[in-house]
């Protein structure tokens, strides 16, 4: 099953009875978190079990079911903070500090025509919440295929998962091989007989991680004094430093996507699992990998949404190997590969070259074949570039609720 949240915004704030329902959500969540340490469980029905009938008597007002869902957001907290304890990271007591609620869909209905939404409170108190509805949200409201997930409540704004079975991955007639870089997705496109460059251009990703990096690195001397103010400064840079390059890589994803799906193409990534710094010194000097492992994340999220095929191979020696004779090469440096066969090549085109002929020797591109020979060497198609991202059109925000 598929989940995609959306966000919809409000045409009015938040009546005060729904303010309240948040209050007591978020305790009853901080209270259940406390309880589950207490009692080292971590699923939901050992919390509920040790824990419901004190909290039916604490929140005896609230709706049922909405205590129940308390127990799942607490859940989800314990499970990453035992994953944190584990991973040796903290050892603080976890709690929920955003003010919000999560009602799963027996317990809040949307009329789906209207963005109307009726969520009950207590016996006897419902509210209303109006959504402010743009022609994105209604692709969602009105595909039926799609069923209506959990609803989640914020101050501001709510957000409404939407479910579907994953289609079947249509069979490709085109292939899209692309080597994922710091700064750019650099590939080959190859239709029939014909095979082009292929480039999407993401410098600003690696500019904004620099920038943080030394921000972050500045704010450590500086407050070197006082660790709990450094880190909380680093934590918030961490988060905006996310929240930027997340929203650019979505719009990468969806550049790539549209022309993968008009062109009913396979695309094929390299498995970045295995990929990390041999020491920790080059953590110092290289970027971060996440960015690009998030932006695989969400192009095969997005790719199983439309059913897209996407295939990921190893990329062992992938940037040292020669398409047409197979030599690998010792070093890995300079921008062009070029090989004694004659054979040259800009290094991460070959790459993506390398990776297409794997996927293809498994017998994992759809029976597509390529020929190096028909490499046109001359052209180079643009899949995104940052001049796209002013003129795409403003979507609404949407996130990955994740895959269940
Ligand atoms: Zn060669």
């Amino acid at each position: 099953m598929l989940v995609k949240g959306v966000v919809f915004y409000l045409e009015s704030d938040l009546p005060t009875e729904a303010m309240f329902l948040l209050e007591d959500f978020r305790l009853a969540v901080n209270s259940s978190i406390r309880a589950g340490l207490q009692a080292r469980v971590t699923s939901r029905n050992a919390l509920v079990k040790i824990a419901y009938k004190d909290f039916r008597l604490e929140h005896s007002r609230m709706y049922s079911q909405h205590l129940v869902s308390a127990f799942e957001v607490a859940c989800g907290v314990l499970k990453n903070h035992r994953r944190r304890v584990r991973k040796g990271v903290t050892g603080r007591i976890p709690f929920v500090k955003r003010l919000m609620m999560k009602a799963e869909n027996q317990a809040y209905k949307l009329d789906r025509k209207s963005g109307i939404i009726d969520l009950p409170i207590r016996a006897g108190c419902h509210i209303v919440l109006r959504l402010i509805v743009s022609q994105y949200h209604r692709k969602y409201l009105d595909d039926m295929t799609l069923s209506l997930g959990s609803l989640t409540v914020l101050p501001d704004r709510v957000m409404v998962a939407f479910r579907k079975d994953a289609p079947k991955p249509y069979a490709p007639n085109t292939v899209i091989s692309l080597d994922t870089n710091e700064r750019s997705l650099d590939g080959v496109f190859v239709e029939g007989d014909v095979a082009n460059a292929v480039k999407a251009d993401f410098p600003e990703v690696a500019i904004i991680q620099q920038r943080h990096h030394d921000r972050r690195k500045r704010l450590q001397k500086e407050k070197a004094h006082d660790r709990r103010i450094s880190k909380e400064l680093c934590r918030r840079e961490g988060t905006r430093e996310h929240h930027r390059i997340d929203y650019m890589l979505h719009q990468v994803a969806n550049s790539v996507l549209k022309f993968a799906e008009e062109r009913r193409s396979a695309i094929v990534l390299e498995d970045l699992t295995g990929m990390r710094p041999k020491r920790s010194k080059e953590l110092n000097r290289r970027l971060s990998i996440w960015p690009r492992r998030r932006l695989h994340q969400i192009i095969e999220y997005k790719a199983q949404w439309k059913g897209i095929p996407v295939v990921k191979v190893d990329p062992r020696n992938s940037s040292r190997t020669c398409p047409t004779c197979g030599r690998i090469q010792d070093s890995r440096m300079g921008a062009e590969f070029v090989c004694e066969c004659g054979w040259h090549l800009d290094r991460h085109i070959n790459a993506s070259i390398n990776l297409l002929q794997t996927a293809i020797s498994k017998g994992m591109a759809g029976g597509l074949r390529f020929n190096p020979g028909a490499f046109q060497h001359d052209v180079m198609m643009i899949l995104y570039e940052p001049a796209m991202a002013a003129r795409s059109e403003p979507n609404g925000t949407s996130g990955i609720v994740g895959v269940t």
